[in-house]
């Protein structure tokens, strides 16, 4: 067979049975999707589950543990040897699950990622999945999106594809429809578009030659890697912490396993000594509990339509202290209807709501219907009754001018055929399209922002007066639009900025209704009480946006990007920090905007929908593109993409972000000072070498019980009430703070105290020491628990409260008060761990004392809420 790029444009069509017009028809697309399969690359193979299994016992820790079991074993301890085992097995099996559920959040994640086209079947262009497509598929493309499939391309115009995907060349390489030689490089076929580039300018027509694994890049791509390590700075920063903490528990378990020996201690139980205290010191649960808090995060995030793309982007969403936002379509609904039409220096009130054909009659004069049929003309917009309701297809902007032309009468038949178009982006801010009369004349329509057509205007004169009119509608809030025509002799022509620079007669102005989101009024006054500032950066006039800006109560001093382009890097600074109303910002500005801010101390998440706004979405902490007007270019370079392009999606991630960092941190306030009582009871009996209080077996059974089901529950606590009423967390916040390592030191030293407390209590009233060693261990899981509840708030008494939204913690209180009485009053568990009943008193004794423990930290939470409000004033909340 021929390859695609040799054959001309017929014998390709001819090679796919494709209509060149009509596109295949339906059932035959139908037909070919059955046969040949979807249009994916084969997702990489996901671990077998044996082979998932084996990964976690592949861990240093784990070896140790082994090694550990193995001793203990071979001298003589079966018990120890299969407790610790047990815990072993309990750990794989938990992380085996965790790292599942993870998994499936991020599978979820790829979904979600999946791309659509456009492409044209039995003559109308539908958007259809990505996947959907088959060899002789007729495609469209636009600026902004990802080729689908190998196109040979039937058409173009100004078309430049992005292929570093492909090629690792950056440069946009410059399509056309010419056949090429046989021995033409892939990298070389100007008149093919191959699968996974970037539309990045202008647009074309191609023809489906091949698809999925039969692309360029299905060739190519090889399967690097098949697991998907959830990697994150947390997560690094906390590997890096539990492996020092490793190391120094092992040291610590070695002085102890010297000291025994010296005392003369049998070697079995100085083994095991050490052994517990390896074990019961290290925070084993913790990489669990980050990835399954982070995977919660996601999970919740995209049910609040907030699609995260990149992991990290979780955590650094909790630190966001700006949010730069779109206008249109983020804060406002981008429902678009005119009201007003300035044309002819007459002003014409239009009536009707929504993109509905109805309204009073409009006046019928010939200034308006010119102004209003080059809205008209000049438009890839329609709008469709579906439903009994009109929606847009296409840009609303686009579709509300159309429908205001039908107002008037006029329709798709008045317009001239249309030859050429140079379409509308927001660094050009107008669009052009070239239309032949019958008489072999030509018009340009033009529509745009008013500064522009004025730019172009053949009469300055106009061009004032037509600025002042629309000045007065932006000024009501009204986005406006400016409409221009040429009227050019016959002979051939080429639509550039030369042919109508200069010529333009300006036909009048169009100002559109455009209601503010309601959730997103609510989300801007949670961001500002959140300390999180809302910038509003648009392409729109100034004012209109500080029109809008004010119904979201954000000052409206508007900042230009005319204003912008002069300044030094410092007043840029200076702008960027004070000002919330940026308008006529280019893309260019809006990356240097974020780089002011950031350089300021900023995190900033940025939005951004065309392809020119994928730098700054890169350049942002947190770039954020739209699932629905956006493009495929700027999703790709996005950390989130808004499944609903609502400005309340991105306050919510926000929310959850700061509740994942919350859950770790109550984790982490959790987990370090209960292991590190586990380990010191152990060493503290060995240094001062008491009869231990609890035994090396006791303290592994504890570990493996508690850990996951008590410390785990705190990943999936609701969120705290007062989220957004606090500032937002310092980015290099460290792990370990100064309140945390006394929190830990505090906790540890009272399971310590209390342990050896009832421990030398019971023995002193003569119980035998196994009924002594069982009160201590309770007493020891009693704290704990009263702790959890502890943990559930950094900085009030929360018990029940919020329960119900986490059924797992009663859940986990309830089983390991199960267990515990299974351990005290099991028989065969008195034998395996050496326990013995116990009775009313002592119980009382063990709850008393926990309650105590919770009285004690909560009076240690509230006294340092209390300093805390000393030292630092109560920040203003600014505007
Ligand atoms: P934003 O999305 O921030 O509101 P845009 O970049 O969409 O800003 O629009 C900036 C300006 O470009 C608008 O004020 C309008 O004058 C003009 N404009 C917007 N959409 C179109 C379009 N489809 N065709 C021509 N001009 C447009
Ligand atoms: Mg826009």
């Amino acid at each position: 067979m021929t390859a695609a790029h040799v054959l001309a444009v017929e014998e390709n069509l001819a090679a796919t049975g494709t209509d060149p017009d009509r596109g295949l028809s339906l059932s035959d697309a139908r037909a070919r999707l059955a046969d040949d399969g979807p249009n994916e690359l084969p997702s990489p193979e996901g671990r077998g589950v044996l082979a998932r299994i084996a990964s976690q016992f592949n861990h240093p820790l784990i070896y140790i543990l082994l090694a550990s079991a193995a001793a203990t074993g071979l001298l003589g301890a079966v018990v120890d040897a299969s407790v610790i085992l047990g815990v072993v097995v309990v750990n794989a099996v938990i992380g085996f699950l965790q790292e599942g559920r993870a998994e499936r959040a991020l599978d979820a994640l790829a979904a979600a990622g999946r791309t659509e086209a456009t492409a044209v079947r039995d003559g109308v262009a539908t958007r259809i999945a990505s996947a959907d497509l088959v060899r002789g598929d007729l495609v469209l493309l636009d600026e902004g999106d990802q080729v689908p499939a190998d196109l040979r391309l039937l058409s173009t115009r100004e078309l430049r594809v992005d292929e570093s995907a492909l090629t690792g060349e950056s440069q946009p390489a410059a399509k056309d429809t010419r056949d090429l030689p046989v021995d033409t490089e892939p990298a070389d076929r100007t008149n093919m578009a191959h699968a996974g580039t970037l539309v990045s300018s202008g647009g074309g027509r191609g023809l489906v030659v091949a698809t999925a694994s039969a692309t360029e890049i299905g060739r190519v791509h090889h399967l690097v890697s098949t697991t998907r390590p959830v990697d994150t700075p947390l997560t690094r920063k906390l590997a890096r912490f539990s492996g020092i903490l490793t190391v120094v528990i092992l040291a610590l378990a070695a002085v102890g396993a010297v000291v025994g020996t010296l005392r003369g201690q049998p070697f079995t139980d100085v083994v095991t000594a050490a052994v517990a205290l390896a074990v019961g010191a290290i925070p084993e649960g913790l990489p669990a509990a980050v990835t399954v808090t982070l995977a919660i995060g996601v999970a919740r995030m995209a049910r609040r339509q907030a699609v995260i793309r990149h992991l990290p982007a979780v955590e650094t969403l909790g630190s966001t202290t700006v949010i730069c936002t779109d206008k249109t379509g983020t804060l406002t609904a981008n429902a678009m209807t005119v009201t007003t039409v300035v044309a002819g220096g007459r002003r014409f009130a239009v009536t009707g709501a929504g993109y509905g054909p109805d309204s009073d009659p409009l006046p019928d004069d010939t200034a308006l219907r010119a102004c209003l049929l080059a809205g008209l003309a000049c438009n890839d917009a329609r709008v469709e009754l579906s439903d009994g309701r009109w929606s847009p297809v296409g840009d609303p902007t686009e579709a509300a001018l159309a429908v205001s032309a039908g107002k008037t009468g006029l329709t798709a038949r008045d317009v001239p055929p249309r030859e050429d178009t140079l379409p509308f982006s927001s660094d050009r801010r107008y669009m052009a399209t070239l239309h032949k009369h019958a008489d072999g004349t030509h018009t340009v329509y033009l529509k745009g922002s008013v500064e522009r057509l004025a730019g172009f205007a053949a009469d300055p004169h106009a061009a004032q007066e037509l600025l002042d009119a629309a000045d007065r509608l932006a000024r009501e809030g009204l986005r406006v639009l400016a409409t221009g025509s040429v009227d050019l002799p016959a002979g051939d022509c080429e639509l550039t900025e030369a042919l109508f620079a200069g010529r333009v007669t300006l036909l009048g102005v169009q100002g559109m209704h455009d209601p503010p989101r309601p959730a997103a009024i609510a989300a801007v006054a949670d961001c500002r009480a959140a300390g999180v500032r809302v910038k509003m950066i648009t392409g729109d006039h100034p004012a209109t946006a500080s029109a809008v800006a004010t119904s979201f109560g954000l000052d409206p001093a508007a900042v230009t990007g005319r204003d912008l382009r002069d300044l030094t890097p410092e007043r840029l600074r200076e702008v960027a920090e004070r000002t919330s109303v940026f308008a006529r910002v280019s893309p260019e500005q809006k990356l240097a905007l974020v780089g002011a801010l950031q350089e300021q101390g900023h995190v900033v998440a940025m939005t951004g929908d065309g392809v020119n706004d994928a730098p700054a979405l890169r350049r942002a902490d947190i770039g954020v593109a739209m699932g629905r007007g956006g493009t495929e270019v700027a999703r790709q370079a996005a950390d989130m993409v808004l499944a609903d392009d609502d400005f309340a999606s991105i306050a919510a991630a926000v929310e959850e972000g700061r509740s994942v960092f919350d859950n770790l941190r109550k984790f982490i306030a959790w987990t370090l000072p209960t292991n590190l009582a586990e380990g010191l009871v152990i060493l503290a009996a060995t240094l001062v070498g008491t009869t231990l209080p609890i035994l090396p077996v006791q303290i592994l059974w504890i570990n493996m019980t508690t850990a996951v089901a008590l410390g785990l529950t705190l990943a999936f606590e609701p969120r705290e009430p007062k989220i957004m009423t606090r500032p937002p967390l310092p980015p290099a916040l460290p792990l370990l703070t100064k309140a945390l390592v006394s929190r830990i030191l505090l906790v540890s030293a009272l399971l310590l105290g209390g342990t050896f407390a009832v421990f030398s209590w019971r023995l002193a009233a003569g119980v035998p020491v196994e009924q002594a060693r069982t009160v201590a261990v309770n007493l020891f899981v009693a704290a704990q628990i009263a702790y959890l509840f502890n943990c559930r708030s950094p900085d009030r008494p929360r018990v029940f409260a919020g329960m119900r939204q986490n059924l797992w913690l009663p859940l986990g209180i309830a089983v390991t008060i199960a267990l515990q009485m299974a351990f005290t009053y099991a028989p065969w568990m008195n034998s395996l761990f050496k326990t013995a009943p116990i009775g009313w008193s002592e119980w009382a004794a063990i709850a008393g004392i926990a309650g105590v423990c919770w009285v004690l930290i909560e009076l240690d939470k509230r006294w340092r809420a209390h300093r805390r409000s000393l030292s630092t004033p109560e920040r203003e909340s600014t505007p």
